[in-house]
């Protein structure tokens, strides 16, 4: 009895795992800098789900396969106060940090461009906006 109640458990276990979504958000009231497992939420509103235009927008740009993106709920937005509206990037922990909103509300052409710019910052590992946006320029044209 006691092995078959522990196989229902395993089981129940491993459906949970399963079902989980594959989706990634910034856990709540976390500093950026910490590098902790992201939680999932509920699942954003709109047509398309932005954890998917963030995985379609990096297939086409020159995205390091170690780099993470870390979905940031609105409300976590304004709490954690990054300064700047759409995505910051923390090049030690090769992480972005990307605004829900602004990826549901930006055109493709504007995302795009401002995951390059963000691997403008990780190419010349610098914080220097100017030369993120002229390596996020040539990374958008060569790669269109
Ligand atoms: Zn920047």
């Amino acid at each position: 009895m006691r092995s078959l109640l522990l196989a229902v458990l395993i089981v129940l276990i491993a459906q949970v795992t399963v079902a989980a979504p594959p989706c990634v958000r910034y856990p709540k009231g976390k500093a950026p800098a910490t590098h902790a497992l992201p939680l999932c939420e509920e699942k954003p509103s709109g047509n398309v789900d932005p954890l998917q235009r963030i995985a379609e927008m990096r297939k086409t740009l020159p995205v390091p396969a170690d780099w993470h993106f870390f979905l940031v709920t609105e409300a976590d937005w304004r709490k954690i106060q990054l300064g700047t509206h759409s995505a910051y990037s923390n090049l030690a922990y090769k992480t972005t940090f990307i605004r829900e909103s602004y990826v549901e509300s930006v055109q493709d052409d504007k995302l795009r461009h401002t995951i390059a710019h963000e691997m403008g910052h990780a190419r010349c590992q610098c914080t220097d906006e100017s030369t993120a946006d002229r390596i996020a320029d040539q990374l958008t044209q060569d790669s269109q």
